[in-house]
Formats: C-alpha cells, sequence, structure tokens
C-alpha cells in the first residue's frame, strides 16, 4: 500500500472513530502541545469538537478546514517555516505576525475587521479567543449557536482560503467584500437549512439577520 493511500485511510479511521463514537475529547489530548489552544479548559467544559465543528448549518467543505484547523493539519507558515520549508513565518495577510492558527483566525487584523463586521450583522458581542469554542460555551438556544458556529466555520474558511490566495498569488480580497460573500453565502445555507418549526425568539432573530 503507498504512503498516500496509507495516509488517507488513517485520516479516513480517524474522522469515522471520532464521528461515530464522539471521542474527539480523549483523542485530541494527545495533540494538545501541538494544537498551541486552550485543551484543559475544553475538557473541563466538555465541549466536544465534533458538536462544534460538525453541525447541519455548516457547509461540508466548511467543517473540513475547521477540522483539520483543531486536527494542527493546515500548513501555516509558522509550522513550514519550522520545518526548513518556509525563509520566514510571517502572517501572508499582514505580514506582521507570526503565521500560526491563533494569529490567522483570532488576532490578524484582517480576521478581527472581518468578525467585528460578522458580529454586527449577527448581534452578537466579538468573541473572546477561539471563535468556536467561545460560542460552543455561550448561552444561546441551539438554532442560535448552530447558526453561529456555521458562519465563524464559513470565517475561518474564507480567511484560510483568502490567505492561500495571498500566499500564492499575491492578492487579497478586503474584509467589507469578504463579509459581503461570506453573508450572502451563509444566508441561503440557514434558509435551505432551517426546520420550519422555530420557537419565537429564535424566529425573531433569524428574521432580523436574513433581511
Ligand atoms: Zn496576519
Amino acid at each position: 500500500m503507498s504512503g498516500n493511500w496509507k495516509a488517507i485511510c488513517k485520516t479516513r479511521d480517524l474522522f469515522q472513530n471520532g464521528y461515530s463514537h464522539g471521542t474527539w475529547i480523549a483523542d485530541l489530548k494527545g495533540y494538545s502541545v501541538k494544537s498551541g489552544y486552550d485543551w484543559i479548559r475544553l475538557k473541563e467544559t466538555k465541549v466536544g469538537w465534533s458538536k462544534l465543528v460538525w453541525n447541519n448549518a455548516a457547509l461540508p467543505k466548511h467543517c473540513f478546514v475547521n477540522w483539520l484547523n483543531i486536527r494542527n493539519a493546515l500548513n501555516t507558515k509558522e509550522k513550514l517555516h519550522r520545518i526548513g520549508v518556509s525563509p520566514d513565518d510571517l502572517c501572508c495577510i499582514c505580514h506582521a505576525g507570526s503565521e500560526n492558527v491563533t494569529h490567522l483566525f483570532q488576532h490578524c487584523p484582517y480576521v478581527i475587521e472581518i468578525l467585528e463586521l460578522i458580529c454586527a450583522w449577527l448581534k452578537i458581542p466579538k468573541p473572546q479567543g477561539n471563535s468556536l469554542i467561545w460560542t460552543g460555551m455561550r448561552n444561546w438556544s441551539q438554532v442560535q449557536k448552530a447558526i453561529c458556529l456555521a458562519v465563524f466555520m464559513a470565517v475561518n474558511y474564507i480567511v484560510w482560503q483568502q490567505r492561500n490566495f495571498a500566499r500564492l498569488e499575491g492578492v487579497l480580497i478586503r474584509p467589507a467584500v469578504v463579509f459581503n460573500q461570506c453573508k450572502t453565502l451563509m444566508k441561503i445555507r440557514i434558509r435551505c437549512q432551517l426546520s420550519k418549526v422555530v420557537r419565537a425568539n429564535d424566529r425573531d432573530w433569524i428574521n432580523c439577520i436574513l433581511n
């Protein structure tokens, strides 16, 4: 069996095991040193990654990139620099910070500007730290949490996509344009996935963000 095929089978097995038995927390403990995320807090609060990432409101490709993120499988410049592939570790977007997932999805001025627009649209406070964990810990209805998680996963996906465009083609779309694209896409997705039976409080909020 070739190395590539073995890697694909291993990834498939990890995915199937974690997804079907809900063992992401136990499985991810071994990744605490590599990932840089606050896994101890995650473990204490029992917020399972599977519930955060594999969410019907989110687009499958968005789930996949976020799953790669939590598996520490995105090849950021910091990682590439560490193994000698990149001459520096500077963020491809802002060129002002070491490019790791925490910088890209939380601290880069580019993502901060997008998140500000997103939060104004969703009428929620700006996330503190990791937007997925933060949303998972909110005392919101399941519908609101699912929608906000799906939107934050879309933001992470788009930021990673823009980072790749910036790195490979030297082009970058302005945050306001990215926000509008993300908003349009997620409004269509929410309309398609939304159950007709939603509680009055959720309905008011959803009507507000869809109009
Ligand atoms: Zn940056």
